[in-house]
């Protein structure tokens, strides 16, 4: 469950401001600055759901499509008690920039359901999921919008949407959502993908900025799909991993935690805590400890003006959707600190999604080698053409992914004109 955020930070605020500060830089006029703030389509969804008990509990969800002049929409779907339509905004706003500025043909989009899923049973889970993939089905479809999971989500809820979509049209229809299982039209190497990703961009920050990976301290936060999989990569790479945590709390060991433990731990108890070989902190405490390399992979708003001031790492790599606020990364930019911003950072996950989509289209599968080389040479290039923007504008990494994704958004706007 993701901590309840103060109640001033907005997250489509915060997602606002960062568009802001692209679009004045490139000078986009007046009009294409409101037209590129305001969310295209937004859905929302009160249904009913039955309960083991026999009881009818009534629960609300979105579906928010935010620009789709690149391509179709495309966003993950979040479980969570904290979900509101402003988070669902701005993820949807971040996914827009997302998929420009890594360059694959997808709009932006997300959804959320007000729900904690782990007081479900497994029934109430597959009928709340059957039951909200209905009431947004008008808006999604492999040409329209097509969701993937994210924060509580996985491939068998994936699974559920596939086959609640293909019932409704009397065939099956696997490219309705990517981070599917295989044996439906899933992609090898998507469970990794974003995780990969965020390792691959690590390294190529590690190298411009002249960190040696090898040894070098790295700190996780979150231990989920995105945060197991990118410390474990980054344990294989040499890394020191010297904390971990999870909605529960931290574990710290100065000497480097073993990641591959750490997840067979977390398979049977269900959390870090415990974890033999490292000794329990508070998780503040643990973004605040000195490293070379904070990777912050849990949810939004964890670096925000109240600690940014005590950030020691030399290097942040946003794994995680919006986790440092506005005022935030200004404080880590005058302290030199950089940051790789989410938009970049976890787009492996979007760019294999699209491999997913374009595989199910084709009914023609690559092997896991294809797929993470493909994913490679996307985050590599993709990263190569930021750090270049960096240079050339004289401005922070997030800022310069803006400049890119924001212009080919912009330019799609501009070239499609006004309808009618
Ligand atoms: P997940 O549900 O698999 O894991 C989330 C992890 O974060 C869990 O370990 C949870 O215990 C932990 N957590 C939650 N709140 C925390 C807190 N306050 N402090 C410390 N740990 C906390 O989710 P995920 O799919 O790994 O997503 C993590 C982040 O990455 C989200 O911001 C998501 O939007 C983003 N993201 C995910 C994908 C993807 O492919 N799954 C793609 C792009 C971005």
């Amino acid at each position: 469950m993701a901590i309840k955020q103060p109640e001033t930070l907005n997250p489509f605020a915060e997602a606002v401001a960062q568009f802001d500060a692209a679009a004045e830089r490139l000078k986009l006029s007046p009009e294409l600055r409101a037209i590129l703030r305001a969310p295209k389509r937004e859905l929302t969804v009160n249904f009913p759901v039955r309960m083991d008990d026999g009881r009818v509990e009534m629960f609300t969800g979105y579906r928010v499509q935010h620009n789709i002049n690149r391509g179709p929409a495309k966003g993950g779907i979040r479980y969570d008690a904290n979900v509101s339509i402003d988070e669902v905004r701005a993820l949807a706003m971040w996914m827009t920039w997302k998929c420009a500025v890594v360059n694959i043909p997808f709009g932006g989009a997300k959804g959320g359901v007000i729900v904690d899923p782990r007081q479900l049973s497994r029934g109430e889970l597959e009928r709340l999921t059957r039951r909200y993939a209905t009431e947004i089905a008008g808006v999604i479809g492999p040409e329209s919008d097509i969701p993937a999971p994210d924060v509580n989500t996985n491939p068998q809820i994936m699974a559920w949407i596939m086959d609640t979509y293909s019932m409704h049209k009397g065939y099956s229809v696997p490219a309705v959502v990517t981070g599917k299982p295989l044996s439906i039209g899933g992609s090898e190497g998507r469970m990794e993908a974003t995780g990969r990703g965020v390792y691959v961009v690590t390294r190529e920050a590690c190298k411009a900025l002249g960190i040696e990976m090898k040894g070098a301290s790295v700190v996780v936060q979150g231990f989920g799909n995105v945060g197991s999989v990118t410390a474990r990569l980054m344990h294989e790479a040499g890394c020191r991993v010297i904390a971990l945590s999870d909605v529960y709390g931290a574990i710290h060991n100065p000497d480097g935690i073993d990641v591959k433990l750490a997840l067979r731990f977390v398979q049977e108890h269900g959390t870090l805590k415990g974890l033999p070989g490292a000794t329990p902190i508070d998780g503040k405490e643990a973004l605040e400890l000195p490293c070379d390399i904070l990777i912050p992979a849990a949810t939004e708003g964890q670096i925000t003006e109240q600690n940014a001031h005590r950030i020691k790492a030399k290097l942040v790599v946003e794994a995680a959707n919006g986790p440092t606020t506005t005022e935030a990364d200004a404080i880590l930019h005058a302290r030199g600190i950089a940051v790789i911003p989410d938009i970049l950072a976890n787009a492996g996950g979007v760019t294999v999604s699209y491999f997913e989509w374009v595989q199910d289209l084709q009914h023609f599968f690559w092997a896991e080698d294809e797929i993470n080389l493909r994913l490679e040479s996307v985050m590599t290039r993709s990263f190569a053409a930021v750090q270049a923007k960096r240079d050339l504008e004289n401005c922070d990494y997030r800022l310069a992914a803006y400049l890119l994704a924001v212009a080919r958004v912009a330019e799609a706007t501009q070239v499609r004109g006004i309808y009618p």
